[in-house]
């Protein structure tokens, strides 16, 4: 009874998002098309309500993936397509849903870790590592240290837990020029500690031995990995200290840490 009840749910989970993707597609056909490099979409992107405001051509209609999903997507199939990863260890950090399969199939041994977030295998504080030095070959961890205090330890443990030709993907939001550290977690900002700016990339490579960065302008313009956001309204109220920025179209990158 409850397995045909959630099957019914999942059902008509189905036809709603097939009947969303259908109206938008026909209210939004004059808007410029592009491609999703993870569920193979063709068609518009949706604009993405976020708290720093609206940013166009930001959200696959099908799938869900955001710009920096579909440039880590691609970077991440580049980066894997060199090696083989059948007998492989990896740890995911904050594991997104639509990672987690192409992870899990990909890897051997595939191990999910957060704070706090339900479901996954280890809650650990990335300061502080309870695994040995040399565990895993692959770390991957999207927009985790701009939340993270001590974030040179977290660099110093990812590094220490990898072992030798070991790879780490740690993208974080490239918010400004020169990053900038804030006296306290911005409530109003996703409990950010800092807003990283190009040069914070400097850091892994104080640990790494080199470090690899894909930008938005590497790529096909077709899968829209671009961030456009009006950020001369910065500063504001609620990110008094993120400056503005010139511009409305932004690159984002995806560093590929080698140890
Ligand atoms: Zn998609």
């Amino acid at each position: 009874m409850i397995d045909s009840f959630i099957t019914l749910k999942r059902c008509a989970r189905r036809v709603r998002n097939r009947t969303t993707l259908l109206f938008f597609r026909l209210c939004e056909s004059q808007r410029e098309k592009f491609e999703c490099p993870v569920c193979g979409y063709k068609g518009p992107f949706m604009d993405f309500a976020a708290s720093t405001g609206v940013r166009k051509h930001a959200k696959c209609p099908k799938c869900g993936a955001l710009e920096r999903h579909r440039l880590q997507f691609l970077v991440v199939n580049d980066v894997l397509g060199k090696i083989n990863t059948a007998r492989l260890k990896m740890l995911h950090f904050a594991p997104e849903p639509f990672f987690r399969k192409f992870f899990s199939k990909r890897f051997d041994h595939y191990e999910r870790a957060d704070l706090r977030m339900k479901g996954v295998d280890h809650h650990v504080d990335l300061q502080q590592l309870p695994f040995d030095d040399a565990t895993y070959d692959f770390v991957f961890a999207s927009h985790v240290l701009e939340h993270i205090p001590d974030d040179e330890k977290a660099i110093c443990e990812i590094c220490r837990i990898l072992k030798p030709n070991g790879i780490a993907i740690l993208p974080i939001p490239i918010i400004v020029e020169k990053t900038v550290e804030y006296p306290q977690p911005n409530r109003y900002g996703h409990h950010h500690v800092r807003a990283p700016g190009t040069d914070y990339f400097q850091k892994y490579e104080r640990h790494f031995s080199r470090v690899e960065r894909f930008s938005s302008d590497s790529l096909p313009g077709k899968y829209q990995l671009f961030i456009y956001e009006d950020r001369s309204r910065w500063t504001t109220k609620k990110c008094p200290l993120r400056p503005s920025t010139q511009g409305e179209k932004h690159i984002d990158i995806v560093p590929v840490c080698y140890v």
